[in-house]
């Protein structure tokens, strides 16, 4: 059994005894007489740092022994320092403890529970058990950032029996054993085994990035603390890069992002409408004398052009109309019978016309990258 010193969440360095070294599959497993490496657990990740030299990158427990994946062996029986990754610990804090703060503020004001936890590198995903307005939300993450701002205690302890059924805590269920309770003054009471930052102001702050409805209750997404700044900082560039790039004020950009898809919506009819009428063009332009298999070629019309085009070609033949359009150096194709199965020939065309492509015997589409002579000779014999 190992002794777990993360009660203190800010312990980020101590010395330990090596209990055993084995190779394992993927490097050494090492087990320590204690550890402040938080193992993988509860929905959050585990911690990473270093046991003397050697670099650990998982931890998880295993009957109340904390097992630390490392790659490279430590000496049993020798004494280790080790460190944890001071700042990915921390931020992981500040969101465990975020999340604590919030959902502490919604089970207050709407009793709905945490049902589902996740966190990871990107925040904190979280489930309740009761549907939650964009509008209600905003305003207990109003009231969760207040509890940051007046820099409450979070106090861990650990409750006898009587105490403990006494007490009117979240995650009452389940629990065998002695039980941690997590206690944020004033905001919410929690049965949990993470590591916690010490006071709320440590947490910095708390935002929502999303929810959604999910199996009927709401999930959502936050981040805390640093990683918040991470975020904001990421989503002002994207939205400074997004304001230089359509020359629009940043406060602006979706005013001016939606006037620019007016703008190309137009383009797009009015293409539309150009392509229309030189379909109309090509369809009355078109013979065939020898009511054998023809093809003709035009270029950069869309495939719903291309359909209209070659439905009317077939009429002028009893085998087989392709109607080609280049682009990008190949062509896109649509091909109608009205006397040959497409279906077998696509094969054929494919490999004679080094294209792609497919479709039933009435109609194949693909794109090939054949010239115009080889495609017209092919045609000559199909
Ligand atoms: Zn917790």
């Amino acid at each position: 059994m190992t002794e777990k010193l993360f009660d203190n969440g800010l312990l980020f360095e101590f010395d330990a005894m090596v209990i055993s070294c084995t190779e394992a599959k993927k490097g050494f497993e090492i087990i320590l007489d204690r550890t402040a490496f938080f193992p993988e657990g509860g929905g959050q990740a585990a911690d990473t740092g270093v046991i003397g030299s050697a670099n650990v990158s998982d931890v998880q427990e295993k009957n109340d022994t904390v097992i630390h994946y490392a790659d490279k062996a430590v000496e049993a029986g020798s004494s280790v320092h080790c460190m944890i990754d001071r700042d990915k610990r921390f931020r992981r804090m500040q969101e465990h403890t975020g999340e604590h703060i919030l959902t502490g503020v919604i089970h207050n004001r709407f009793g709905y529970n945490n049902v589902g936890f996740h966190l990871g590198d990107q925040g904190v995903r979280l489930d309740l058990d009761g549907v939650l307005s964009k509008a209600e939300l905003r305003k207990c993450e109003l009231e969760a950032n207040k509890v940051i701002a007046r820099n409450v205690r979070v106090i861990v302890s650990y409750p006898d029996e009587k105490a403990l059924e006494a007490l009117d805590y979240r995650s009452k269920t389940e629990i065998a054993g002695k039980v941690r309770i997590v206690t944020i003054e004033d905001c919410d009471v929690c049965a949990c085994c993470a590591p916690h930052v010490p006071d709320t102001g440590s947490v910095g702050m708390i935002k929502v990035i999303s929810s959604e409805k999910y199996k009927g209750g709401t999930r959502i997404y936050i981040v805390c603390g640093l990683d918040a700044l991470d975020d904001y900082n990421r989503r002002l560039d994207d939205i400074y890069e997004v304001s230089h790039l359509i020359s629009a004020k940043p406060e602006k950009t979706s005013d001016a992002v939606a006037a620019l898809l007016n703008e190309n919506n137009a383009y797009k009819y009015r293409i539309n409408e150009i392509e229309r009428t030189r379909a109309a063009q090509i369809i009355s332009s078109l013979k065939n004398e020898s009511r054998g298999s023809f093809c003709i070629f035009t270029e950069n019309m869309n495939v719903n052009i291309l359909r209209s085009i070659a439905n009317e070609g077939v009429k002028l033949t009893d085998r087989a109309f392709g109607v080609f359009s280049e682009k990008d150096g190949g062509f896109s194709y649509i091909i109608v019978s009205s006397g040959i199965g497409l279906r077998e020939k696509s094969k054929e065309i494919n490999s004679v016309l080094d294209g792609r492509g497919g479709g039933s015997d009435l109609m194949i589409q693909g794109s090939v990258s054949a010239d115009k002579a080889r495609i017209e000779e092919y045609f000559a014999s199909l």
